[in-house]
């Protein structure tokens, strides 16, 4: 699709605009007439409003809207108010056209989409100010209508796709960001293909070296996986059908770069022990099959013992439902996993909550009824913490939202060999609070896995760490850049509180 777009006219705005509109027209043809229209206007207003404005790229600016749009009509048919929100995305924030010149035209249901995703102007807020002030107006509109947070991504994964044209220290900022706030709200939803892609195309500006060295690594491996996956694949393919078992498809998906790192990271893998490194997924039609399947998988490959996750019976806190099974193929001696899924279950494993908004092959609506704003009480949270003013800086208010959007944990041991449970990001000071209050406000030093470590340092699964104490130590307004839970900061700040109120009193 980028491809498409380097042949749109970059000298003559109308001759852009017709190809554009040609680009696009077949895209949304699952809408109805009626719908197609709205969108089509959307498209045309946005050409006026943006008009000869241009992006880094030197493509005209109505390559963007377009581009974001597409992402969302082809990976999952979103309704037209989405679309048309889409194509209106930028137009209040960038052009001379407002919010109220456009509710003339639209009606309330677009004009509250493309408000929420339009950021506050620079002229009222600066700086971290005005990049925290956003995101605390990003999740309130996204409480009240999800869509929007549809759009940002959608908005973001073309922003990423055209990095390459933008300043380098913006560009580590945006990508950073991309990591750090936008792909954890995409897995939280359970849309992984949104969050995959994101991941993939952050990663080399985030970590351009551990990017560089993981893909020279593994390609060889994954080929070679490749090669040995399509044999199991085939051989599981005949053993379902001699047996008359029923399956829709079978799929075999490298994983995404970003997951292979993070599995490598912290989990502390060798590429070798990336069984999903090629996930061979069965989809078929209903869960009893589902079982069916796994039994059967189960008599012609070795299963690892433990290595059975059934996140139908017990779906992930995003949705996310499907059998994981690690077996071993006796003929290659591979180590692979299969996931085994019903269709529905496969689509919504892809596209989580957005399903809710999507057409249907068939043309039908998945009901928005469905949704369950329940599931989403994390949105809400994230609310709330942006309603706590008291937090003494934006930076403490961004920390706390990327809290609770990642909710990975690792695990690490006491010198006794007690297991703490800890967020992910959690570094030897957090641990030392988590231990006791008092270690942690006399922690001088850390020393892990046998070495001596500053506090600061960020552990990892499966550490021991031991906390070195001094009496007359005491926590400084520093400490509060040395640890990442909620638990510490909050156990930090009232020290400090306390401590200046004790130093006003005398
Ligand atoms: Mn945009």
């Amino acid at each position: 699709m980028l491809k498409a777009f380097r042949n749109i006219s970059k000298t003559d705005l109308q001759v852009a605009s017709d190809q554009l509109w040609k680009l696009f027209a077949p895209h949304i043809n699952y809408l109805p007439e009626d719908k197609r229209k709205i969108v089509e206007l959307a498209f045309l207003q946005m050409v006026m409003a943006h008009g000869e404005m241009r992006r880094k790229s030197g493509e005209f600016y109505i390559v963007h809207p377009v581009a974001a749009a597409l992402t969302l009509t082809d990976m999952i048919h979103l309704d037209h108010l989405t679309i048309a929100a889409c194509l209106l995305h930028d137009v209040p924030e960038d052009t001379q056209v407002s919010l109220k010149d456009l509710s003339r035209d639209f009606d309330r249901e677009i004009i509250f989409l493309i408000e929420g995703v339009t950021k506050f102007s620079s002229v009222k807020y600066k700086g971290e100010k005005r990049y925290a002030e956003n995101i605390r107006k990003m999740f309130v509109a996204m409480s009240k209508d999800i869509r929007i947070i549809f759009i940002k991504l959608a908005d973001r994964i073309h922003n990423l796709q055209t990095l390459e044209f933008v300043r380098p220290d913006k560009q580590y900022r945006i990508a950073l960001e991309s990591l750090e706030i936008y792909a954890p709200i995409a897995d939280r939803l359970g849309m992984n293909e949104f969050r995959g892609i994101i991941e993939d195309l952050a990663f080399p500006y985030v970590y351009p070296e551990e990017y560089k060295e993981l893909v020279a690594k593994s390609e060889v491996e994954i080929e070679r996986r490749q090669k040995i996956t399509k044999d199991i694949l085939k051989r599981a393919k005949t053993i379902l059908t001699d047996k008359k078992i029923h399956f829709i498809k079978t799929l075999g998906r490298a994983k995404k770069y970003y997951s292979i790192y993070k599995k490598m990271k912290f989990k502390q893998k060798k590429l070798e022990e990336v069984y999903d490194l090629i996930a061979l997924r069965i989809i078929t039609d209903t869960t009893e099959r589902c079982y069916e399947i796994l039994s059967t998988i189960h008599s012609y490959f070795t299963p690892l013992a433990g290595r059975i996750k059934d996140y139908i019976a017990e779906p992930k806190e995003n949705g996310y439902q499907s059998i994981h099974t690690t077996v071993k193929d006796n003929i290659s001696g591979q180590i692979v996993e299969f996931q085994i899924r019903t269709a529905e279950m496969h689509e919504y494993a892809e596209f989580g909550a957005a399903m809710h908004w999507a057409y249907k092959d068939n043309g039908s609506r998945y009901h928005e009824s469905d949704f369950d704003p329940a599931q989403y009480k994390w949105i809400q949270d994230v609310v709330k913490i942006g309603k706590q003013r008291w937090f003494v800086s934006n930076q403490d208010y961004l920390r706390r939202v990327k809290i609770k959007l990642y909710n990975d944990r690792i695990f690490v041991m006491t010198p006794k060999n007690d297991v703490i449970e800890l967020q992910n990001g959690a570094t030897a000071l957090d641990f030392a609070f988590k231990v006791h209050e008092e270690v942690g406000k006399k922690a001088v030093m850390a020393i892990i896995n046998g070495k001596p470590t500053k506090l600061e340092e960020k552990l990892k699964n499966g550490d021991q760490i031991e906390i070195i104490t001094n009496k007359k130590q005491n926590p400084t307004i520093d400490w509060l850049g040395k640890v990442f839970t909620s638990n510490a900061i909050g156990k930090i700040r009232t020290l400090l509180n306390r401590e200046a109120r004790e130093k006003e009193r005398k």
